[in-house]
């Protein structure tokens, strides 16, 4: 006999995202703690039992959480504080200068806080964070009920919380130390920014430390044309050729970006199953580039999506980065076939999942896999009719028409109701914190 569900979504559209499954009609998925326990189809009466929570997804769309490969969460404080400007001014006039001014464990909590808000509200049930004062984010993560991968920023100047570059990566090992096992949605990481702020030594010992814990080093890679030129000028290779003579071309690297790349540069990352990385909005405020995704996919790499941080985005809603992600690579390619749909829900769910090393857990709508669900309710003008429900996901639905969010088994939202956090006190607080620095 299986054990009672304690949670049961009902009677929704399922799209599970396992290859090959078409989607389900009035479908009612059983969740009993973390965990999915059974998919009951139309005909299957489902257990009643009292007292345990129901979701009604009728007219909804049921589908895996989505999963934000790349992002740094707590610059939500800095959103819209300096746009329309190129990357190195961006970066080094505007937002270093903010955030050594701002940043602290407090104001990262909030700002992430504020992220977790946005992302739940629009779909995102997993994220992958790299950023400065992480126990600030990791505790967000946890009070939010995110599941997440929070990597401990790594430079080789002085940075927020890191005065002394000298001991980045102690601080670094520190935090995984004290993260490694402390909650059951928080994987610890490290986050080296790039191959030119980051010194040689400083990358390959933090791939050391890494490979020692069985965890992910996320990197910036070749996100402009000047980055690259100045690896080879310093380097006389490419970056991924770099990387490899640093010995970092493993299964740990994320390839955060990955723009400027040639044909042998994608064969080395596919041939090293090196996981990238594709931030296309991003790319675009900042005038970066435009990703090669659709040679990566013929090559066979694996390719998460992400929103980046949302001063240069500026917002968290996967849904449009989908959107955005599918029209560039056509527009890229001037090939209207390229980049479908279906590539694009992948990249924001099951391959966004392998990106994190976690596409046994999550992803997809399994039988035994992590409660990690949305829905979409489809009883909105912009989304009938409805014929094919990926073309739906991509090109006509964004975070606001997601639902309800679970993870974990958790309900976080319900019928768009904040179920774990307390939104006008986090709005609050994020308000006070940009009052300063606007001044
Ligand atoms: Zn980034």
């Amino acid at each position: 006999v299986k054990s009672n569900p304690d949670l049961i979504i009902e009677n929704g559209l399922l799209l599970t995202l396992v290859e090959g499954d078409e989607p389900f009609q009035r479908a009612t998925l059983l969740v009993r703690g973390d965990r999915i326990t059974g998919i009951l189809g139309s005909g299957e009466e489902r257990p009643s039992i009292k007292g345990v929570q129901v979701l009604d997804a009728t007219d909804c769309l049921i589908m895996p959480g989505l999963v934000n490969a790349h992002g740094h969460t707590a610059m939500t404080l800095f959103r819209g504080l300096a746009d329309d400007l190129p990357l190195k001014q961006w970066l080094f006039e505007k937002i270093f200068p903010a955030e050594a001014a701002h940043l602290s464990e407090e104001t990262v909590y909030w700002g992430a806080l504020l992220g977790c808000l946005e992302m739940i509200a629009s779909g995102t049930t997993t994220v992958s964070d790299g950023y400065f004062f992480q126990d600030g984010t990791a505790r967000a993560f946890e009070k939010a009920g995110i599941r997440a991968l929070v990597a401990q920023g790594v430079i080789d100047f002085p940075a927020p919380g890191v005065p002394d570059p000298a001991r980045n990566l102690a601080v670094g090992k520190a935090f995984i130390e004290r993260w490694e096992r402390a909650s059951e949605l928080i994987r610890p990481g490290l986050f080296c920014h790039s191959l030119t702020t980051c010194s040689d030594k400083t990358l390959q010992e933090a791939m050391a430390l890494c490979l020692e814990f069985s965890l992910p080093l996320q990197i910036h890679l070749s996100e402009t044309k000047e980055e690259a030129e100045e690896v080879i000028r310093r380097t006389g290779k490419r970056p991924v050729a770099h990387l490899g003579d640093l010995g970092l071309l493993n299964e740990s690297l994320i390839g955060v970006h990955a723009i400027h790349l040639e044909d042998e540069e994608i064969d080395f990352l596919a041939s090293n199953k090196i996981k990238v990385v594709h931030c296309p909005e991003s790319n675009m405020k900042l005038a970066s580039g435009m990703a090669r995704v659709t040679e990566m996919v013929k090559k066979g790499i694996v390719l998460g999506l992400g929103t980046d941080g949302s001063a240069s985005n500026n917002d968290l809603d996967l849904f449009k980065e989908m959107d955005t992600a599918a029209k560039l690579g056509k527009v890229r390619t001037l090939d209207p076939v390229t980049l479908g749909a279906a590539t694009v829900v992948k990249m924001a769910t099951a391959w966004g999942a392998e990106v994190l090393g976690l596409e046994k857990e999550i992803g997809t709508i399994e039988v035994g896999k992590k409660a990690d669900i949305i829905t979409l309710d489809l009883g909105k003008p912009h989304l009938v009719p409805l014929y094919n429900p990926l073309s739906t996901i991509v090109y006509s639905a964004s975070g606001a028409d997601v639902k309800d969010v679970i993870v974990n088994g958790k309900v976080l939202m319900k019928d768009r109701a904040f179920t774990a956090l307390d939104a006008d006190e986090v709005l609050a607080r994020v308000r006070e914190i940009s009052e300063k620095i606007r001044s």
